[in-house]
């Protein structure tokens, strides 16, 4: 099953998509985690990203898509793929449409995350993560169960994007209302589109779309 989580930034995808992976043996497919990790490795494709995501705008559709298509070649992919991140405008709905039919395999649902963006400027700039292992936490909504412990690694060194700060959210807020939200009705059309109340709490918010993958099994 290959499944996009859709939702403004702070929406809760990259927190659904790891507990996904862990349930249910598919694969996170963050186009963020991609991006970021071209930065620190200091590739091409990191070079020309940076600045662009430290600004909070879009990265180029071409970087994003052959990102994902390498990413889709690797075998542990065929499992079944959550899409955190990407698409993000309708040039990129279209290549991933062309990317999933290259290899025989389509798309089966969208999971849209409905949150209250009051809500979000919050939940961005109290987010913080594992250093070691990645593991995502909340200053306020999900802090490790031993203050300063990550629970999964057991490591005592956090960090935070440099992307996670009031401006910069107001940027990637706009982005979203303008380049992503728009490429809902072309899921919806396909009648694919499932809405999950992102509000709710997190393990709340997984049994809902667990059990929307479950009808679709
Ligand atoms: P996204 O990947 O959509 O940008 P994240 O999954 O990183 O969002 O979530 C943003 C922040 O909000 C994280 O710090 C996370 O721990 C927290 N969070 C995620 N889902 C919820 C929720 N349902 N309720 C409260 N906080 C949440
Ligand atoms: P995210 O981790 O999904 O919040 O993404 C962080 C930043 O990476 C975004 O603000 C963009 O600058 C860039 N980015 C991630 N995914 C994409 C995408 N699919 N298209 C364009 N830019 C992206």
């Amino acid at each position: 099953m290959n499944i996009i989580l859709l939702g403004p930034p702070g929406a809760g995808k990259g927190t659904q998509a790891s507990r996904l992976e862990a349930d249910r043996g598919m694969v996170q497919l963050s186009t963020g985690d991609m991006l970021r990790a071209a930065v620190k490795a200091g590739t091409p494709v990191g070079l020309q990203a940076k600045a662009v995501m430290e600004a909070g705008e879009l990265v180029s559709d071409a970087i994003v898509s052959a990102l994902i298509g390498e990413r889709l070649d690797v075998a542990d992919t065929a499992n079944g793929a959550i899409f955190d991140g990407y698409p993000r405008t309708e040039a990129q709905a279209e290549a991933l449409d062309l990317l999933l039919s290259e290899r025989g395999r389509k798309l089966d649902a969208v999971i849209e995350l409905a949150v209250n963006e009051d809500a979000l400027v919050e939940r961005i700039t109290g987010r913080f993560t594992c250093a070691k292992c990645g593991a995502g936490y909340h200053d306020t909504f999900k802090q490790p169960a031993v203050e300063g412990v990550c629970d999964v690694c057991g490591s005592d060194e956090f960090k935070r994007r440099p992307d996670d700060n009031a401006e910069t959210v107001r940027t990637r807020m706009a982005e979203y209302r303008a380049k992503t939200a728009p490429i809902l009705p072309i899921y919806e059309a396909r009648g694919i589109v499932h809405r999950v109340d992102g509000m709710a709490d997190i393990a709340q918010v997984t049994t809902e779309i667990e059990a929307i993958l479950d009808r679709l099994t």
